[in-house]
């Protein structure tokens, strides 16, 4: 018969919330095992956030060799070796999946490689290549994440990629188009234009990165333009031609018919949980029409032993949320009365120049009915910026002017990853606007934006009139 393992928690997934789920159970006491059908570390590692950003910061570093003149420095020959840079990108995703691995081994935690199925609700199969075990779990934790959505027009596969095939090309492309302007995209199609591709975005809604206020991404706009990207809004893509060696998109724009002709089309048009193929409806776990399994605080699902988290639930696909779910889930399977509370959770688009927020936008806190005040200082006034040549962006801050305290801010510029860390954790311990401006914050640095911005919500900023 088949062999069967019973364990505390079962963890199908071993991205960033499957795998700290696992850590977080098994630092708790618990003896655990992780399933994973592909490489440790799930789409976030391996073709996800890491070599996403990878790519980015070799694109930086090209575009800076070549920009160098306007700061005295001339290099000549910049040549891009993209083999090298395809082998270097590939060398973080190992080291970081092999990190994962020690992290899995050094808790004690099982990995297995295979797919997982739900027999019934306290049993998942894992299917390998030639054998199948079966594990009965105490709890299980669901982690296992989303996929590409493919456009029934535009099936993935030889000119038309996912952004998977986007980060592993083998060559730069001389032209791209991109189908969907979200944050993916946007970073995708940047990089490939600053190494030198014609890139078209092609976006249904009016403005690129929908879901950032305008104020923030037209800021990108510029910087796409600069790089002779064109961005068409309002646009629908409606079908692909391919040849051997090129591609041809026909899309309408206000109600006209139009085609560009690229070597690639990358489609980038949202994400879908991967709940279809688990068998979750026949043991009861309620999902909502978009196929996203519905959770309560604890991430607890309609089956009492079972858990989900990251980007099968609802809310934002990002990978910190991922972790940060997966440890309210470890914790409350421990018996913690830990609560997930998304007041804070930062969403950052890894553009140039980046865009970062937290908590509430200025029209969402007044549609909350706040009596908002708010504080906006520029990188331009600042040293720090001007002497790294990043004189684009600002730092705005929205407070509640009743009680003082910082209810959301929204960065745009260099860094900005970095610095909505500050502005988070403000959020999080329920610091005043004033708290920030007290705040020492060291000389020269970007951090002074963040300072001059509280002092301007305030009333009295130094560095403006
Ligand atoms: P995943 O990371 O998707 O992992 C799920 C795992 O489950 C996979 O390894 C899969 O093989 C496995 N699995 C699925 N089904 C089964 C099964 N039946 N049996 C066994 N195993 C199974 N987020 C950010 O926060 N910052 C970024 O900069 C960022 N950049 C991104 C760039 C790109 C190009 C993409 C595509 C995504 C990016 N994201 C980013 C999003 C981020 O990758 C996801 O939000 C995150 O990976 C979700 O984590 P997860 O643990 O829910 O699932």
């Amino acid at each position: 018969g088949t062999l069967t393992v019973d364990v505390d928690v079962l963890v199908i997934g071993s991205g960033p919330g499957g795998y700290v789920a696992a850590i977080r159970a098994a630092q708790l006491g618990k003896s655990v095992v992780v399933v994973d059908k592909a490489e440790v570390g799930g789409v976030c590692l391996n073709r996800g956030c890491i070599p996403s950003k990878a790519l980015i910061s070799a694109a930086h570093r090209y575009e800076s060799a070549l920009q160098g003149s306007e700061y005295g420095i001339n290099v000549d020959g910049v040549k891009v070796d993209w083999a090298k840079v395809q082998e270097w990108k590939n060398g973080i995703v190992k080291k970081q999946s092999g990190g994962v691995g020690s992290l899995l081994k050094g808790n004690k935690i099982q990995f297995v490689s295979g797919e997982a199925f739900f027999v019934n609700e306290s049993v998942v199969s894992v299917a390998t290549e030639s054998d199948s075990t079966q594990y009965k779990f105490n709890n299980c934790i669901i982690a296992t994440g989303s996929r590409p959505i493919e456009l029934k027009a535009f099936p993935f596969g030889k000119r038309i990629l996912s952004s998977t095939e986007a980060l592993n090309l083998s060559e730069i492309p001389q032209s791209l188009v991109v189908i969907g302007g979200g944050y993916i995209g946007i970073e995708l199609g940047q990089t490939f234009a600053k190494f030198g591709t014609k890139v078209t975005v092609l976006e249904g809604s009016d403005s690129i990165l929908p879901g950032f206020e305008k104020d923030l991404s037209r800021y990108v706009g510029r910087s796409l333009k600069k790089s002779e990207v064109e961005v068409v809004t309002e646009a629908l893509a409606k079908e692909a031609k391919q040849t051997d060696s090129d591609v041809t998109v026909t899309y309408t724009v206000g109600g006209e018919e139009k085609q560009v002709t690229a070597d690639y089309v990358l489609v980038t048009v949202g994400r879908r949980p991967n709940t279809d193929e688990l068998g979750l409806q026949a043991i009861g776990v309620k999902m909502t029409d978009r196929g996203l399994i519905e959770v309560d605080k604890q991430g607890r699902t309609s089956v009492p032993a079972i858990f989900a988290i990251g980007d099968v639930v609802p809310g934002l696909s990002l990978a910190h949320k991922a972790s940060y779910e997966a440890k309210v889930a470890a914790e409350a399977i421990a018996g913690e009365p830990s609560a997930v509370d998304y007041k804070a959770i930062p969403a950052v688009v890894f553009s140039e120049p980046e865009i970062a927020s937290v908590g509430l936008s200025e029209p969402e806190a007044k549609d909350k009915g706040v009596n908002v005040f708010t504080g906006r200082f520029s990188y331009g006034a600042n040293g720090r910026a001007q002497s790294i040549g990043a004189n684009e962006g600002f730092v705005k801050l929205v407070g509640d002017k009743d009680t003082g305290l910082l209810i959301g801010a929204q960065v745009v510029g260099a860094e900005a990853s970095n610095l909505i860390a500050e502005l988070g954790l403000a959020i999080e311990m329920g610091a005043t606007i004033e708290d920030i401006s007290l705040t020492i914050h060291a000389h020269p640095t970007l951090g002074e934006i963040v300072m001059d911005a509280a002092e301007g919500a305030l009333g009295h900023p130094i560095h403006m009139i």
